[in-house]
């Protein structure tokens, strides 16, 4: 009798491993930190043997934790940090070398090199992408130039590539499997996400020989069985999904024009596109939202650098609170910001505002401000850049934004949430478990190993948080045309003289 869906959630920092049963309420969960390398300024490293023998550990702790037999478990869900790069020797299964982390910014000045080159529009346009280090293409090229000899095992077909998910699918398919899904695929800036194939033009002008790449399957469907030894009995993969599209699965954003919010450190905005890629003009990005049955949904990117740090900048820095909770209190002892906007540019400046020169502003300070308009602001500002992005996305896929599904840890304050429904007057869904990335993977595997249908999948969720947006039009478009006018005044200012 299967009673459980193990869902495998491989992130930047820890891996995760979370036990559902039938109704969607976790069972068991258990989780492990890897380290991390920063062999240089900006570079970024894991250690791909640590991350799977992590995983693996976590994965049997889950198990015994809850108490259950290997048999009782469906199948298996795998979610994971995206564009993450592992090469891997194909006779040894030995990684040639550490796993390139999608922060790590190393080849910059090759992607500045191609975009010189006029490489920008032919690029977005195949693979939805900006031309960008954080993807996984020119990572790989990277390892086949600098690593001894990579370049001619890759070229006899010893080598091959893989992102976090391929690579523990290999792992617990003992070398069987060489596979990823349509998510993952998409944020490799080798896939056509309109042809749906590997792009044969990247691939020559980037010198990767495709024999490395894994084949390309549905996020919900089988993938392979992990060997009996891990676990004491096979057990079917039947779901994989990138951690953002997983969110957005796990939120049931299935409708054209619905939307997912992750507050966490920054912010990821993911909106449901239908059966098309939008072409964005103003830098989000393009993106396979999910692949069922053949059938490709797609979605509109955009991040925010700064969301929840910026409360960890009041606590740490300000000082004017002990911790992040407190803000939503504080917040409240002000009814509005006494008109004074903090505009969180620590990093510059993301979608639609595209300014890596911007710096954070407090603009409206008069002698009546005090740090409970401080915060408020610094609150209000996390909305109101996922507002600029929701419009965005809402103007380029010309789809009014249904609803918007929220989860990450400053979806806990309940200020930041009404105040997120009433600037973008949508209704805000805050379900009770938070843990949505690890429930998209495990919704992906439930479905295709026939534990769930869809129709029972879209009733479990039954104690959200309904946020009802209670501001007028006249004060929302005041409001915005404020904050706007704000911003301008963050822009530039890392310019030299
Ligand atoms: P990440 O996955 O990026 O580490 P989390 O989803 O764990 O992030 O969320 C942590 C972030 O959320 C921190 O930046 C923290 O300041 C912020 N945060 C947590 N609780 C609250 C709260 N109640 N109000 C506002 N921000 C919060």
């Amino acid at each position: 009798m299967k009673k459980y869906i193990m869902a495998i959630d491989s992130g930047t920092t820890s891996n995760r491993c979370i036990i559902f049963n039938k109704k969607g309420e976790v069972v068991s969960a258990s989780q492990k930190e890897f380290t991390q390398f920063f062999p240089q300024p900006g570079w970024v490293e894991q250690d791909a043997d640590e991350i799977w023998s992590t995983q693996i550990g976590v994965c049997v702790e889950a198990i015994n934790k809850a108490n259950i037999k290997p048999e009782e478990i469906a199948s298996i869900g795998i979610t994971n940090q995206r564009e993450t790069t592992v090469i891997w020797d194909k006779k040894t299964g030995r990684p040639i070398y550490n796993a390139i982390v999608w922060q790590c910014r190393r080849t910059s000045n090759y992607c500045d090199y191609l975009k010189n080159e006029g490489y920008t529009d032919i690029i977005k346009s195949k693979t939805g992408l900006l031309l960008d280090a954080y993807f996984s293409a020119t990572k790989i090229k990277w390892i086949l130039e600098n690593v001894q000899g990579a370049r001619e095992k890759a070229e006899n077909g010893e080598l091959l590539f893989g992102t976090i998910d391929t690579w523990l699918i290999y792992k617990l398919t003992g070398g069987k499997v060489h596979a990823t899904d349509y998510t993952n695929a998409s944020r490799t800036m080798l896939y056509n996400i309109k042809e749906l194939k590997w792009d044969e033009d990247i691939l020559n002008l980037l010198d990767i020989p495709k024999e490395m790449l894994p084949e390309v399957k549905d996020s919900s469907g089988y993938f392979g069985k992990s060997k009996s030894k891990f676990f004491g009995d096979e057990i079917d993969i039947t779901g994989v999904a990138g951690d953002q599209q997983s969110a957005l699965f796990g939120q049931l954003c299935l409708e054209q024009g619905d939307a997912k919010n992750t507050y966490g450190t920054g912010a990821f905005l993911l909106m449901n596109t239908g059966d098309k890629p939008i072409k964005s003009k103003k830098g989000l990005l393009s993106t396979i939202a999910w692949g069922i049955d053949g059938k490709i949904t797609y979605a509109l990117e955009g991040s925010i650098f700064v969301a929840g740090s910026s409360i960890q900048w009041l606590r740490d820095e300000l000082r004017i609170i002990d911790s992040a909770e407190d803000s939503e209190y504080m917040a409240t002892k002000v009814k509005d910001t006494h008109d004074c906007y903090v505009i969180p540019a620590f990093t510059g400046l993301g979608a639609p505002y595209w300014d890596q020169y911007a710096r954070g502003t407090i603009v409206g300070i008069s002698r009546g401000v005090n740090k409970y308009h401080i915060i408020r602001a610094t609150l209000e500002s996390i909305a109101l850049l996922s507002c600029d992005v929701l419009q965005v996305m809402e103007e380029e896929s010309n789809k009014k934004l249904r609803k918007l599904k929220v989860d990450g840890g400053a979806s806990a304050n309940n200020f930041l949430m009404q105040f997120q429904s009433d600037i973008t007057n949508t209704e805000v869904i805050r379900p009770k478990l938070l843990e949505t990335t690890a429930k998209g993977a495990a919704f992906l595997a439930g479905l295709s190993s026939k534990f769930w249908t869809l129709e029972e999948i879209k009733n479990l969720e039954k104690n959200s948080t309904i946020f009802i947006p209670n501001m007028n039009d006249d004060e929302r478009s005041k409001k915005l045309n404020r904050w706007h006018r704000a911003v301008e005044y963050s822009k530039d200012w890392a310019k030299e003289d």
